[in-house]
């Protein structure tokens, strides 16, 4: 690390602290906090956070509702063609009854997620029983819902989703380098899914917008990608290491320094859009994993899974679940270790107004 490089990350910070607008070449240099730089970042995503959320976290049910996947992205576990993936399809009764378990144990929003399942995509009669089993969801627990289903083919799915009451749309292009996409997202169209969430924002609703670390993404790609997240009013702003799992034959395209990349990309995140929520996702890591993603500045906690559901995870499948450790009640030492607490639902209520509003000015 040379003295300039250090002089160059300092002034940049600078900038960062007066909030700014860092063009992908500050991001970029933000991103290369070294070990011994990155308190200094993560310092500064911390206050960002307090600004805007005070102490106060927010945590996400996640409902793995089908595993079933017309598609072969070749950084996921429930490729079409990995016949490793476990597989299920869930009945209407078994998301209700974990949904009304997630509501107990505390969790602000309900994420009901899903491969691309011929069942519930290929054909409207498919679309229109999830959003009843969507609809059902949130009547029976009174929460806000996400729903990540892949892509919504046209403007009338989007806005059958918002007449639902759907708050979210969850739907990540993973990189927005076209030619990384396209090894990545094998036989997709990456307009496609970016005009999914034009869609979707158009008819009402939030978006949450996300990226992977360690397949094949440079540095700069990552800034590109913040910039363009904070350009296109994602409400929500995701970035997860990539886990390899069994069946994948996608490797790591990074295994040293990967955790602090994306624990630096969190952090740059909050900086560059302070006001937006980020998950601190428990699929990656677990618990363990928790605290530092806090401290990098994430204020969303997702991946939230009741123990015993029969539920699977996403990048592990299996990771923490049966233990309690992806319960709410199971993760709340973490936030007293942090120096942070969850918030009511009524706070949460308020900040999603508020990211509503904003992603409307914006
Ligand atoms: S990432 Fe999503 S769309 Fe791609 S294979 Fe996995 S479940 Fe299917």
């Amino acid at each position: 690390m040379t003295a300039k490089h250090t002089d160059l990350f300092d002034e940049t910070l600078k900038i960062a602290a007066k909030h700014l607008p860092l063009d992908e070449r500050q991001l970029e240099i933000l991103l290369g906090a070294s070990r011994g730089q990155r308190e200094k970042l993560y310092s500064l995503a911390r206050s960002c956070r307090r600004e805007y959320f005070g102490d106060r976290l927010f945590g996400y049910g996640f409902i793995y509702f089908s595993t079933y996947c017309r598609n072969n992205c070749n950084f996921c576990f429930y490729r079409k063609s990995n016949s490793e993936a476990l597989r299920y399809r869930k009945t209407k009764d078994e998301v209700l009854r974990t949904s009304r378990a997630l509501a107990e144990s505390g969790v602000h929003l309900l994420d009901l997620t899903l491969g691309e399942d011929p069942e519930y995509v290929l054909d409207d009669d498919g679309y229109d029983a999830l959003l009843d089993i969507a609809a059902e969801m949130r009547a029976s627990t009174g929460l806000p819902l996400m729903i990540s289903p892949g892509v919504l083919e046209n403007e009338d799915r989007a806005r059958k989703a918002a007449d639902t009451g759907i708050e979210f749309y969850a739907c990540y292009q993973e990189t927005h380098n076209r030619p990384l996409f396209s090894r990545l997202r094998q036989g997709q169209d990456y307009q496609t899914r970016w005009d999914a969430k034009t869609n979707a924002r158009k008819a009402g609703m939030l978006v949450e917008e996300g990226i992977l670390a360690g397949v094949g993404e440079e540095l700069s790609d990552i800034a590109h990608s913040i910039a363009t997240m904070r350009e296109m009013r994602a409400a929500q702003v995701r970035v997860m290491s990539f886990v390899p799992q069994k069946g994948v034959a996608l490797r790591r395209s990074i295994e040293e320094g990967l955790y602090l990349r994306e624990l630096n990309t969190i952090a740059v995140m909050r900086v560059a859009m302070p006001d937006r929520f980020i998950p601190a996702s428990l699929d990656v890591a677990g618990k363990s994993g928790l605290k530092d993603r806090l401290d990098a500045g994430a204020n969303i906690i997702t991946s939230l899974i009741m123990p015993d559901s029969g539920f699977a995870g996403v990048s592990n499948a299996t990771l923490d679940i049966d233990s309690g450790e992806r319960s709410l009640p199971g993760i709340l030492d973490t936030l007293d270790e942090c120096g942070l607490q969850m918030g009511s639902r009524e706070e949460f209520e308020n900040a999603l107004l508020t990211l509503a509003r904003s992603a409307a000015e914006r």
